[in-house]
């Protein structure tokens, strides 16, 4: 008899990806699927360790599904990031968790859960492999017009501020292969666009295949129409990627580019390895050689020691770069961390607040200056369904990921189809246009 499984995933597109992972690895071994809690008998939750948010949101799950454990001997199950860092903490004498599983141990979760469910034994599996990468196992997506793809896992750069090398494990590329071939799978379920997923992509290294080598491979995958990545490092972007994304017309134009800090003694606290210097030159490369480029960016404010001068400092390269979009974070220290270890997370919260709440600020200033400076011109694009405000309207993204919604008028125009839209109106994280006709 087949048992249903509850599965909740909390973090990051790797998250996410992971958790298609699990659904496949699962459904091969006589257990199927719920979207309702009071149907299932197991509840999975795919964890995050990035942010702290995170932490606090799944440990009021967990309390909340004491009592139904207690009346339906649920079986409750972690997995992912926060499972592998936090392991000792979650399993302590009266936790509700039967099942604990890191990000490198899904193979065992059919057996883990078997004996939870049929001998009332709790399980752990948190040992991080240097070789798995679960290229045999094809996520199976049948909805939607775009997909992720993992094409590595792992992180071998020790970000000091990050988790991640210590719950994903070192870093290991999948062979191109196995990707192309899960590639050419989504594409026969309708899939119009993947996105590559790497810690850092170009890392990716397979008996001489590297990252750009890969993305031209994808791209040239028969029905595909947009290929995206993220995200790749800073201190390693190489010409040869710049002139695939430049040459290829279904690789999109568009890069995520982390700085996280605009100074340098930042920068070299946080292990990240270049420089303000390196990135201003290398985001300017980029639109040199790209025009048309969009970049967007994540950012940390108020790491450890970090002064005014020191946050002006990433103000002022915000400024000068000029991100289409950015993601802003507050630092918050986890466990585990070289920065944990090292630095006292001393920016009183308050200060991590008003600064945070500047860069937002300008960058909404300048995602609005960069949109609106494309009203009146054409951008094609992939729809992905009806506007989130209005059924009337289709709302897709252009090549460089900008969000655009336009009324649903026009025959051909549908969810997995192209058209070229004339923009008409920019809000700062939308184009709104008009006239669409289907992209030839
Ligand atoms: S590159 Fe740095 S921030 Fe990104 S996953 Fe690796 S250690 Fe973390």
């Amino acid at each position: 008899m087949s048992r249903a499984v509850y599965l909740e995933t909390f973090g990051c597109q790797m998250n996410e990806y992971d958790s298609d992972i699990v659904r496949t690895i699962l459904l091969q071994h006589d257990f199927e699927f719920t979207t309702h809690l009071d149907d299932a008998d197991v509840v999975l939750m795919n964890t995050c360790a990035i942010r702290e948010s995170a932490h606090e949101r799944i440990y009021g799950r967990l309390a909340g599904l004491k009592r139904l454990k207690r009346e339906r001997g649920l079986v409750v199950g972690l997995l992912g990031c926060m499972a592998q860092n936090l392991k000792d903490d979650l399993m302590e004498a009266d936790s509700v968790i039967d099942v604990l599983v890191g990000p490198d141990g899904y193979r065992k979760l059919p057996g883990l859960l078997t004996k939870a469910l049929e001998e009332h034994r709790s399980g752990i599996e948190v040992t991080l492999s240097e070789y798995e990468t679960y290229a045999d196992i094809i996520p199976e997506r049948t909805d939607g017009v775009t997909a992720w793809v993992s094409i590595m896992r792992g992180c071998d750069n020790f970000c000091t501020f990050c988790v991640v090398p210590y719950t994903r494990g070192r870093e290991r590329s999948q062979d191109p292969d196995s990707i192309i071939f899960e590639v050419q799978q989504l594409v026969n379920n309708g899939i119009k666009q993947v996105t590559l997923l790497g810690q850092n992509v170009n890392s990716y290294a397979v008996n001489g295949t590297d990252f750009a080598d890969l993305i031209v491979r994808v791209a040239d995958v028969s029905g595909i129409e947009r290929v995206r990545f993220t995200s790749p490092h800073p201190k390693d972007f190489p010409d040869k990627l710049l002139d695939a994304i430049v040459d290829h017309p279904r690789i999109c134009t568009h890069v995520h580019l982390p700085l996280q800090s605009g100074n340098d003694r930042m920068l070299s606290l946080m292990n990240r390895t270049y420089t303000q210097r390196e990135f201003i030159d290398l985001a300017s490369r980029m639109r040199d050689r790209c025009p048309h480029l969009t970049l967007t960016t994540d950012v940390i404010v108020g790491f450890c020691s970090e002064t005014e001068e020191d946050f002006v400092d990433t103000y002022r390269v915000m400024e000068e770069v000029e991100f289409n979009a950015a993601f802003t974070f507050i630092y918050s220290e986890r466990k585990n961390t070289i920065a944990a270890r090292r630095y006292p997370d001393d920016v009183p919260h308050a200060v991590k607040v008003d600064r945070v709440s500047r860069l937002v600020e300008l960058q909404n200033r300048t995602s609005l200056k960069l949109n609106r400076a494309v009203i009146g011109q054409e951008r094609e694009v992939l729809v992905e369904g009806d506007a989130r405000k209005s059924s009337d309207q289709w709302m897709g993204r252009t090549d460089g990921n900008t969000m655009a919604v336009f009324p649903k008028a026009g025959e051909g125009i549908c969810p997995g189809k192209k058209a070229t839209v004339v923009i008409s109106d920019a809000t700062s994280h939308t184009l709104i246009g008009e006239n669409a006709t289907p992209f030839r």
